[in-house]
Formats: structure tokens, C-alpha cells, sequence
């Protein structure tokens, strides 16, 4: 039986856990999540039919619950210059990459002159996961955890430019924070490699062109099945407020096996009829490991699918006299039928979806109302924090639906 003096301890300790209540609500909301899905080179052009075609399911998803567009780019976009735009919403000559090859060495994140959004959100006790991002190596200590993407440099990639290191013989710096983590994928994951295949060269693609072909797209599959896993691995075992995957093979094969009209300049029935269907499948591949990455979102998730820049074919005149060059870095000769750095950004603009709790649904943003530099200001402001005063870009006030989230005008 209940004495009268201990129920008069449970009713005192009733009342303080009401009152710890009480002062949960009057504190702020839970922090966000953030999910950005980062894809190289991603093409509204070829997403356009193949979103009719009901063959992006997940995407269309999307869409259909957010708001969606062009992402208006930097000048001659290249991988390396816009997701340092991105992550410091600063120009490539302010943050200091500005390409492949900065002053004879790959790009890498000591280049960076402008502190990244992932040290700001840090600072911020904002939790951070990033994998597979291009620009990331070598890897800088977060308040969670990072796993370097393109750029990584490895054994059979020295250089790290446009090849695939196996995550076990990457050196030249860290792939992996905190280190301990690296054994740790290995084991759950697997010795997957980072970044995606490098291109053939014209050398090995002559004679042999479908079995080269094919076989480059095959260990592209590979890839993406191994990418898929780690994704699924960290968002499971370890989930951040703030997380950033990324995928790169899209664009590579963007730039070889454009399915291209056999009119356009660099056309070559060897190489580009043998496998048409090489560049729009990479998206509806890349729609799977959407719609795994999706299974992990709940009501207070918001998702940002972006991409640095599209890719348009070759074009008679202005690109006659270097249609095999395409990365000006690229030490190999693969004889690209698409490219992305024109000196005008605006022509292959990225492409740019957004879902979330007050995120408008179903809207298309027309013209190139977001930009590469909006990425990090909007983030920042999804977390209530501050734009420092270096960021260029502006909080996309346009694609949220409360007036709270209007405050910042263009
Ligand atoms: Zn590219």
C-alpha cells in the first residue's frame, strides 16, 4: 500500500516532470535533417524523357512532392570549381580550387581559402555525414564523419584525377574521418572503390570498342552496387542531422556515350552506337539507389538532389579544334562526345530538386532562379544559423512555403 508521504513524492515528481515538459516545448524545434544527394553531371535534357517515360519513379517522387529546376552554375564548370562553389559559396578564384589542377597539384581541401559549409554546421553542433563527395580529400575532421569521394588519390590513381582507388590502398592523405572508421567500412562494406572508372583511351578503345565499352560499363555497375551499400551503411549505423552522398559515374559516362545524333561533331559509330542506352541508364540506375536512400527519410527530413552542371554534345565551330579534350587535366585521350566546361556556365546548368517539411510541392522554378552559391546559405538557414558575410549565394526563399523561411529576400 501507498503511504500518503510517498504519494506526496510521486505527486512533487508528477508535477516537475510536467513542468520539464512544459519547458521542452517552449524550447526550439529538433533540429532538421538534411539529406543533399549530390550526382556529376546531371542532365534535364536526358532526365526530361526519361521522367515521362515513368522510368525515374523515385525522382518523380520528388517532384512530385517538392519543388524542382535548373541550377544556374559557375563559368567553364568543372567538378572540382563547383562543389568548392557549393560548399563555400564563393567563386573558385575566392575559395582557390579552380579546376583539376590547381598550380600543378590536384585539387584537395588544403586548397581551400573560405571556410567549408561542413566546419560552419560543425561549429554549429550540427552532426555531419558526407561520402562519396568530390573535392572532399583529403578529409577534414567533422562532428561526425566524412569519406572522400572524387579527387581521391590511391594506388592505380596517383594523380587522383577521374579514376577509381579501392578505399584500402588510398594514400596521399586521409579518405577517411575519424580514421577509425575506415577499418570499419571495410569490414561492413567492403573494400569498395572510391570515385568511379577512368575513361579508356583512344589507344585501348581501338578495335576492341564494344568489349571496351562494355566492360567499363559493367565495373561502373560494380561500383554503383558498391557506393549503394555504404550509403545504406552510414545512414543506418550512422546518422548525422546534416548528410551528403554523393555520385560521380554518371557524368563520365555522360561525356563518352552521349547518346548522340550521328550529325554532331565528334560522332563516331564505333564508340557511340554501341551502346545507346549507356548514359540514360546510368539514371535510371542512379533512381535505385535514390529510392534506397529514401527508405531513411521521415516527415522532418528535408532532400536536396543537386548537380554541378549538365552536359550538352559537342558543337560545330567553338569546339572543333579540341573535341578530344575535355578535362584540359585529363591525361588520357578518351574521345569525349560531350562536355560541360563552355565558357558560358549558363548553358549546362546543373539540375536542382528540393523536398521538405515547408518546402512547396509540386513547383517548377523556371528559368535559373537558383544558383551553386544558394546551396550552402540555404543549409545554414535550415539550421538557423547566420550567413557569414563571405557567401555569396542567398537563402532560396522562393521554394519555401512559411513565411518564417521568407525573412531572407533576394
Ligand atoms: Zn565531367
Amino acid at each position: 500500500m501507498i503511504s500518503k508521504i510517498s504519494r506526496l513524492a510521486f505527486a512533487a515528481l508528477l508535477s516537475s516532470v510536467c513542468l520539464l515538459f512544459a519547458q521542452d516545448s517552449a524550447l526550439p524545434k529538433p533540429k532538421p535533417r538534411v539529406l543533399v544527394i549530390s550526382v556529376n553531371g546531371m542532365e534535364m535534357d536526358v532526365l526530361r524523357p526519361l521522367l515521362l517515360e515513368g522510368k525515374l519513379p523515385n525522382l518523380m517522387s520528388v517532384i512530385k512532392r517538392g519543388v524542382y529546376g535548373k541550377l544556374r552554375t559557375v563559368s567553364a564548370p568543372n567538378c572540382p570549381r563547383v562543389f568548392s562553389t557549393m560548399f563555400t559559396s564563393t567563386s573558385p578564384e575566392e575559395d582557390g580550387v579552380t579546376g583539376f589542377i590547381v598550380g600543378g597539384v590536384t585539387a584537395n581541401t588544403n586548397m581551400l581559402k573560405q571556410e567549408p559549409m561542413w566546419s560552419i554546421l560543425s561549429k554549429n553542433h550540427v552532426s555531419v555525414g558526407m561520402a562519396n563527395v568530390p573535392a572532399t580529400f583529403p578529409v577534414m575532421p567533422v562532428n561526425g564523419y566524412m569519406v572522400s569521394g572524387m579527387l581521391t588519390r590511391g594506388k592505380n590513381c596517383e594523380d587522383g584525377v577521374l579514376c577509381a582507388p579501392k578505399l584500402s590502398e588510398t594514400f596521399g592523405g586521409d579518405s577517411v574521418y575519424p580514421a577509425a572508421l575506415k577499418n570499419e567500412l571495410i569490414e561492413n562494406v567492403g573494400d569498395y572503390y572510391v570515385d568511379c572508372e577512368r575513361m579508356p583511351g583512344a589507344e585501348d578503345l581501338r578495335g576492341h570498342e564494344s568489349e571496351v565499352i562494355n566492360a567499363w560499363l559493367k565495373k561502373v555497375d560494380v561500383i554503383r552496387s558498391q557506393q549503394t551499400r555504404l550509403f545504406d551503411y552510414l545512414l543506418n549505423t550512422h546518422p548525422t542531422d546534416f548528410t551528403w552522398l554523393g555520385q560521380s559515374c554518371e557524368d563520365r559516362t555522360g561525356h563518352w556515350l552521349y547518346p548522340i545524333a550521328p550529325y554532331n561533331v565528334g560522332y563516331n559509330a564505333k564508340i557511340n552506337a554501341v551502346r545507346e542506352d549507356a548514359f540514360p541508364s546510368q539514371y535510371i540506375a542512379f533512381d535505385k539507389v535514390l529510392g534506397g536512400i529514401l527508405k531513411h527519410i521521415d516527415a522532418n527530413t528535408y532532400v536536396f538532389i543537386v548537380s554541378d552542371h549538365g552536359i550538352k554534345p559537342l558543337r560545330e565551330f567553338e569546339d572543333m579544334d579540341m573535341p578530344m579534350n575535355m578535362h584540359m587535366d585529363h591525361e588520357k585521350t578518351t574521345p569525349v562526345i560531350a562536355k560541360h566546361d563552355f565558357a558560358d556556365g549558363d548553358e549546362v546548368p546543373g539540375s536542382f530538386f528540393a523536398m521538405g517539411p515547408d518546402i512547396k510541392k509540386d513547383m517548377r522554378l523556371m528559368g535559373l532562379e537558383v544558383s551553386v552559391y544558394d546551396i550552402a546559405p540555404t543549409i545554414l538557414h535550415l539550421y538557423g544559423i547566420a550567413q557569414p558575410a563571405q557567401m555569396h549565394g542567398h537563402v532560396m526563399t522562393q521554394i519555401f512555403e512559411t513565411s518564417e523561411k521568407n525573412v531572407a529576400q533576394k
